[in-house]
């Protein structure tokens, strides 16, 4: 049994977190958390919080802190999860409280936020390019479109709402006035390692995974 260990994956919208956190988990035996996951998911099934969330995912803007962290805890309480990434939680200062409580309440802690740090410039180039599997999810980088591409799986290639150049200018507005300023909450906490999430996907994660052995 691998011991408890929780770790957040701070990055702008296009950093790369996703894509990491697929890989790190993989590697070290965690689960990987994504909250745009349980959001898209609950929007694919049309339930009461997908008809919520939708509105708010498709301008790029953040859905209602209350919501979040009760969808993100749940399930996280649900399915008995003591070793994760958090990729895309906590967004905002509010979440981060009332993560950093309930892992308190439980006799926890969070042991470290990998900041992806990527420029601004490249974050813009690698949303707009970005294509989806529709069925595995996996992304892709097509700057001109997928022109009839499928992905690996053979599933369809679509792009996400809101990869649209007009909506990603708003998410990073957003990350910036959100959930930048969660990079210092993390750094008085002792807890910010910054990872550069330039270059390639296993060079990337090389230097993140030795961070991660380290604690
Ligand atoms: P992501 O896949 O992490 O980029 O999330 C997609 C969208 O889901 C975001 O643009 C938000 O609308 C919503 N979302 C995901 N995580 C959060 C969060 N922690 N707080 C608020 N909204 C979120």
């Amino acid at each position: 049994m691998c011991k408890d260990l929780m770790v957040v994956f701070l990055g702008a919208p296009g950093a790369g977190k996703g894509t990491q956190s697929d890989v790190i988990a993989d590697k070290m035996s965690m689960a990987h958390l994504s909250s745009g996951d349980l959001f898209r998911k609950a929007v694919a099934r049309g339930d009461e919080l997908g008809k919520i969330v939708e509105s708010y995912m498709k301008s790029g803007a953040l859905v209602p802190d209350e919501i979040t962290t009760k969808t993100v805890l749940t399930h996280m309480n649900n399915e008995g999860i003591r070793r994760a990434i958090l990729d895309g939680f906590p967004r905002t200062i509010s979440q981060a409280e009332s993560l950093d409580k309930a892992l308190e309440a439980d006799g926890r802690k969070l042991d470290a936020v990998i900041l992806i740090d990527v420029p601004d410039e490249e974050l813009i180039r690698r949303l707009a390019s970005r294509w989806v599997c529709r069925e595995c999810q996996t992304p892709y980088n097509y700057p001109d479109g997928p022109q009839g591409a499928r992905c690996k799986c053979g599933g369809e290639l679509f792009q996400r709402a809101d990869d649209k150049r007009e909506t990603v200018a708003n998410r990073l507005d957003v990350y910036q006035k959100n959930t930048a300023p969660l990079i210092e909450y993390y750094e008085k906490q002792g807890k910010l390692i910054r990872v550069s999430g330039v270059g390639d996907i296993t060079e990337i994660s090389h230097r993140i995974t030795d961070a991660l052995v380290e604690l």
